[in-house]
């Protein structure tokens, strides 16, 4: 009565239609990639491992398009950002210098 993938792990009273898809383990070679260029590389194929917690509709929490949280994740989630203002800047200024390095090779 609950179609194949059966009952929500959550609310546990509807049929299941979304996976979470926080990354819960990453590769070792996705850690420690050498530049930009690499990491999208590697990132375009699955080299994670994703939550996969199976979820209703209501229970899953779209984060954007074809990306679903559950609410335990999402917690996590919202925490994503650096709290400290310095290493948030040093965290963009990282993130220029990558992108630069990337595109300019
Ligand atoms: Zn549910
Ligand atoms: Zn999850």
């Amino acid at each position: 009565m609950f179609g194949e993938h059966g009952i929500c792990a959550v609310c546990r009273r509807r049929p299941v239609e979304r996976w979470c898809d926080y990354v819960i383990s990453y590769d070792n070679s996705l850690v420690l990639f050498r530049d930009y260029k690499s990491f999208v590389e590697i990132n375009r194929s699955n080299q994670y491992e994703t939550c996969d917690l199976p979820m209703c509709k209501e229970c899953a929490i779209n984060v954007s398009i074809d990306r679903d949280l559950c609410p335990y994740h999402m917690s996590l989630h919202r925490k994503v950002k650096l709290p400290d203002d310095y290493q948030q800047r040093r965290q963009g200024h990282e993130k220029v210098k990558m992108f630069r390095e990337a595109t300019n090779q």
